[in-house]
């Protein structure tokens, strides 16, 4: 697990700033017909042709949002990209471009840069997103990752999180729960690896929940479905910090209540098996663990037809007036307020 042992290390000092940057981004072609210039001058040069412009920002620290000791520097320049790309999908728009801007220590030689410029650039490629600037420091101590990313809509398609109404349904794309519980076995292998560095990691059978966590998707394949059924949803956001932190923030946004349903929470069979041996309530990975990068939306009921058999979307609940509050319901009937944290309580009391 350790890192760049063993290996090749070139001293970034060799290169230089210029060196670095136009040794990372000479491979990179544009395919965005907005992208007029990308890097190599004191700013990129975009053209939103008529529409709105949807920017959002995301800063990840070693030892805070990630740790170099189980996630590999590929997966976490691919992760880097797709949670901010995962912000502009929240608005229902595509994202076209992203920037990004490093702070980097002294232990990380070229090598590694280029491992996290490989996964940033796979994220890119897959999602047809062009890079088109940032900026490189050194940092005192460990990595920095910034990215910004960048997509345009109409703004008649642009939804937002205040737009839920009385009635709509509940909606949420894919599974949840499973990047906390791949987070639960990858921290656990660290603490054996850590005691003993000739263990091997045992990650055997869990790949799809260790994936979620070190390589979550963009649900932009969601965005465009909605818009190949017609379905424009009331509200939306991303589950990045549970799906009980991201209900709260519609309802409250949007000045209402909800009915969740437990049953109705989608659970991938590992997500339960592995909670299940951590002693976690695999409903409780789903409303806190958070790093999903799922889309969670509200429709019109009249827009029930389009989506009840789309295979990827669950309908869980319903929103309600402002003055019922935000209740998930559980498996066996019972009515639970929605917190965004301090599940602790609920688990104790099933
Ligand atoms: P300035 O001194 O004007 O900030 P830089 O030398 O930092 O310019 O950047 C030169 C060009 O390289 C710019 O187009 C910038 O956006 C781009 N760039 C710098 N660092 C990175 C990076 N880490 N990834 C991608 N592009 C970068
Ligand atoms: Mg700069």
């Amino acid at each position: 697990m350790a890192l760049f042992d063993n290996k090749e290390r070139t001293n970034l000092e060799e290169l230089g700033e210029f060196g670095l940057i136009s040794y990372l981004t000479k491979n990179f072609a544009l395919s965005q017909k907005s992208t007029l210039k990308g890097v190599g001058d004191d700013a990129a040069v975009l053209d939103p042709e008529g529409k709105k412009v949807l920017v959002s920002t995301d800063m990840l620290l070693e030892g805070i949002h990630f740790d170099l000791a189980y996630t590999p520097l590929k997966h976490l320049g691919y992760k880097a990209i797709q949670v901010n790309l995962s912000d502009i999908c929240a608005m229902n728009a595509i994202p076209t471009q992203v920037t990004v801007s490093i702070g980097l220590s002294s232990k990380f030689p070229l090598e590694a840069v280029e491992e996290l410029y490989k996964g940033i650039y796979v994220a890119c490629e897959k999602y047809n997103v062009d890079l088109v600037g940032g900026d490189t420091t050194s940092s005192k101590q460990g990595l920095v990752i910034s990215v910004t990313s960048i997509g345009y809509a109409d703004e008649k398609d642009i939804v937002y999180r205040n737009g839920a109404e009385e009635g709509d349904l509940i909606c949420v794309s894919g599974d949840l729960g499973g990047a906390y519980t791949g987070l639960q076995l990858l921290e656990r292998e660290k603490l054996i690896y850590l005691e003993n560095p000739n263990i091997q990691p045992d990650l055997e059978g869990k790949d799809y929940i260790v994936e979620r966590q070190l390589k979550p998707e963009a649900r932009k394949d969601v965005v465009e479905l909605l818009k190949e059924i017609d379905v424009k949803p009331t509200s939306m956001i991303d589950v990045s910090d549970g799906l009980a932190s991201e209900i709260l923030h519609i309802c409250k946004q949007s000045d209402k209540g909800c009915n969740l349903y437990e049953e109705k929470i989608p659970l991938d069979p590992m997500t339960f098996e592995t909670a299940r041996e951590f002693n976690l309530d695999p409903t409780v990975c789903a409303l806190s663990g958070g790093e999903d990068y799922e889309l969670l939306f509200t429709v019109k009921q009249a827009d029930y037809d389009k989506i009840k058999f789309k295979m990827d979307i669950s309908i869980i609940g319903y929103i309600t007036e402002s003055n019922a509050g935000c209740n998930l319901i559980t498996k066996s009937g019972v009515v639970h307020p929605l917190k965004a944290q301090g599940w602790n309580a609920f688990k104790n009391g099933e």
